[in-house]
């Protein structure tokens, strides 16, 4: 049975694009963390965890992922689920698409199959970054797909239908057109394929048994330094072995650590600078929302002591006019005004209390 609907956590979604957006050059790839539960006799994917994985081949057109880094990431899974007791499993994997179409290639579909073999409910989520409208204002589109056999011309020309309808509403014409282009082209790959894709309804949603911890998001920027750290390194050790004079030794090392110095920088602008400020940002928010709330506090406060007040003068004219109405009876009535005077004054000096005694806590 194939996935009927796919939801990702606001987290995982935030975690995806930044990654994506990391590079123009290349594509990023990451593997998706949650579970698949069976919903009103459908399959769902909850995705709760994104983790990005290291690229240890930077290819323009071409994502993969190490055995590796593939058992990393299911012992992270299998720590998951021990820590936050919520069942998570590895169930899809994301990539981007910089500059191009968010439908996946024929390599994507075979791709996916693959991972569907050995799971059936694994998704597979696209992010098609800095494709720039007429209007030059960049775009992001994301999708999410399995794999379904055959990939005959009724399949093929089903996949043009779809992007005909519902995906092209609301696009400008050209943009359309460059789809319907990209669909023609997969028909025609298609057609000599055993596989096509299946769109499947995508949603973000904040999952309430796990909150948002941004860590993922965090982890995007460690990774991608290390990235830059590694590819340094590596690129080190290559030139290093070059048989060439002392000179051209120490020219090449400072042309290359400029390169990693300039990588660095345009990390820094482009990837921390961005965090540092939506993180900032978030911090204002936050503190917005304290100061809020302490003045709720303070005017719930406020109305809380003036109805004890209240509540307390009304009980005092309450006592006095039981007292003048015994004043008004014989001295006889003395002994029981007392016992009334304090049973009505032991109330509100109670609720005093109740009252003085939150206050230290709060
Ligand atoms: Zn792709």
């Amino acid at each position: 049975m194939s996935l009927s609907r796919v939801v990702i956590t606001p987290e995982v979604f935030l975690t995806c694009i930044t990654h994506a957006l990391s590079t123009e050059a290349e594509e990023v790839m990451g593997l998706l963390l949650g579970d698949i539960r069976g919903e009103e006799g459908s399959l769902v994917a909850h995705i709760r965890r994104a983790v990005p994985q290291i690229r240890t081949d930077r290819r323009k057109d071409r994502v993969e992922t190490s055995p590796e880094q593939m058992a990393a990431c299911s012992a992270l899974a299998e720590h998951v689920s021990s820590s936050t007791g919520l069942p998570t499993r590895v169930v899809g994997w994301y990539h981007s698409h910089p500059h191009i179409t968010v439908l996946p290639s024929h390599v994507d579909v075979n791709t996916q199959a693959m991972y569907q073999m050995l799971d059936e409910g694994f998704i597979g989520l696209i992010f098609s970054v800095f494709n720039s409208a007429p209007s030059k204002e960049q775009t992001i589109q994301v999708t999410a797909f399995q794999s379904l056999p055959g990939g005959d011309a009724a399949a093929a020309a089903g996949l043009l239908q779809g992007v005909s309808s519902d995906d092209l509403a609301g696009l400008d014409l050209q943009t359309q057109e460059a789809l319907r282009a990209s669909a023609a082209e997969h028909m025609q790959e298609a057609s000599g394929a055993s596989w096509h894709r299946k769109e499947v309804p995508l949603a973000v949603l904040q999952d309430g048994s796990n909150p948002s911890t941004l860590s993922d998001y965090v982890e995007v920027q460690k990774m991608l330094l290390a990235e830059e750290q590694a590819a340094h390194q590596q690129h080190k050790a290559s030139s290093s072995n070059h048989n060439s004079s002392s000179v051209h030794e120490a020219l090449l090392q400072l042309h290359d650590s400029a390169m990693h110095q300039q990588a660095l920088l345009q990390h820094a602008e482009c990837v921390l600078a961005p965090a540092v400020a939506a993180m900032r940002a978030l911090s204002l928010q936050a503190d917005v929302q304290e100061q809020q709330l302490q003045e709720d506090n303070k005017r719930l406060q406020e109305l809380l002591d003036a109805q004890l007040a209240a509540a307390a003068a009304a009980a005092a004219a309450a006592a006095a006019d039981i007292c003048t109405d015994s004043d008004a009876g014989n001295g006889a009535a003395s002994a029981p005004l007392i016992d009334l005077a304090g049973e009505t004054t032991t109330e509100v000096p109670a609720s005093l209390r109740t009252n003085d005694q939150a206050q230290p806590a709060s």
